[in-house]
């Protein structure tokens, strides 16, 4: 399991629906095994976020969790995950959902991802 904090890999990890609504920002992430990058939208933030759906089989979510466990890790309030399309590791996703500042503002701040590698 690796785990690589997005600033490492993103140039864009901060996402608000005051600068980023309709203006379709993307951050890229890359595999960590196959360098195929990902693209992640606002609204793909916007549907995860609080949402405990999850793309990955049973066994592949519980890998994670006992690795999170295990080093402690503190997680953000919101993730998501998928398999690589290319090559089909287990990656998730880990981002903090945020409310307030400006009025009605909201936004995303993309921390960490795990990949099965
Ligand atoms: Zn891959």
């Amino acid at each position: 399991m690796r785990i690589i904090d997005c600033s490492e890999i993103s140039k864009k990890s901060d996402f608000n629906n005051y600068d980023d609504y309709g203006t379709y920002p993307q951050a890229d992430i890359p595999c960590a095994k196959c360098c195929n990058s990902i693209k992640i939208h606002f609204n793909n933030l916007q549907k995860h976020s609080s949402n405990s759906f999850s793309h990955l089989r049973n066994e592949d979510q519980l890998k994670m969790n006992i690795f999170i466990q295990l080093n402690q890790l503190t997680t953000p309030n919101s993730w998501l995950d998928y398999y690589c399309p290319n090559c089909h590791i287990s990656t998730r996703l880990y981002y903090e959902s945020w409310v307030g500042g400006r009025h009605g503002e909201y936004g995303f701040r993309l921390c960490f991802v795990l990949f099965d590698v």
